[in-house]
């Protein structure tokens, strides 16, 4: 029997959307990518040209903005389309600004009751791989299977860098690992929902593994899976 919602929690830039894409197409599922709803959100307040640190306003944003997340029309290495608002924000939700600015919007524990909320309903509908930094421990505790990946930070970075890169999008190697390890930082050093794998998550490492070879070894560990009897 396979699980039927999987959590995939894990750092920033540990492969999570990359392999979670590769393992529910393997498996004919949704893949949900949770850290685009806070990355709209930023982005949001960040257009509005609103402080990241005004907590209220921040959650008054939350409240209003539309996030829809839909399949791909087109290919240009998109995994899905993120709309804002009705506006195609895809890449844009992937910025530099977005990247240094969204552990501070996650970390409002208003926004994160909003988004979770919605997150709940796509999960009730089963048959989905759901990624983020608290799905094993606060969105979907009760998750069939749960696994958190793992990978070095410059392994990460390299990730990173690479895929950036294939974009034509110019960063130094640098700046990534610290906007890497920041985020790693904050978002572990949170008050609300902080990253740290669940009590009964499944631990992966993924340093020195390739795409194919991470996602091949996650795809035998759900096949091994086995349901907890009561
Ligand atoms: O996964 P990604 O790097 O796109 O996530 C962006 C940010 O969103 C994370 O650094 C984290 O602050 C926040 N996040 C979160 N909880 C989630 C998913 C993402 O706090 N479930």
């Amino acid at each position: 029997m396979l699980p039927s919602i999987i959590a995939l929690d894990g750092p920033a830039s540990a492969g999570k959307s990359t392999i979670g894409m590769l393992l529910a197409g393997y498996l004919n599922y949704l893949f949900f990518d949770t850290g685009n709803m806070y990355r709209a959100v930023t982005l949001a307040v960040l257009q509005r040209q609103a402080k990241v640190t005004n907590e209220l306003i921040v959650n008054q944003i939350a409240d209003v903005v539309k996030i829809d997340v839909m399949p791909i029309s087109f290919n240009d290495g998109r995994q899905s389309t993120i709309m804002l608002d009705g506006n195609d924000v895809t890449w844009d939700i992937r910025s530099s600004e977005v990247d240094a600015n969204v552990s501070q919007v996650s970390a409002y524990s208003h926004v994160r009751q909003v988004l979770t909320a919605q997150m709940r309903e796509i999960g009730k509908r089963g048959r989905v791989i759901m990624a983020g930094r608290d799905i094993g421990t606060v969105v979907l505790p009760d998750a069939d299977l749960k696994l958190y990946l793992i990978a070095s930070p410059e392994e990460r970075a390299r990730r990173r860098h690479a895929e950036l890169e294939a974009r034509g999008v110019k960063r130094s190697f640098e700046d990534i690992l610290s906007s890497i390890r920041e985020r790693d930082h904050f978002d572990s050093h949170r008050e609300h929902a902080p990253l740290k794998p669940a009590d009964d998550a499944l631990i992966v490492d993924t340093t020195g593994l390739n795409i194919e070879q991470s996602a091949t070894k996650l795809l035998s560990v759900v096949k091994s899976f086995k349901p907890v009897s009561v």
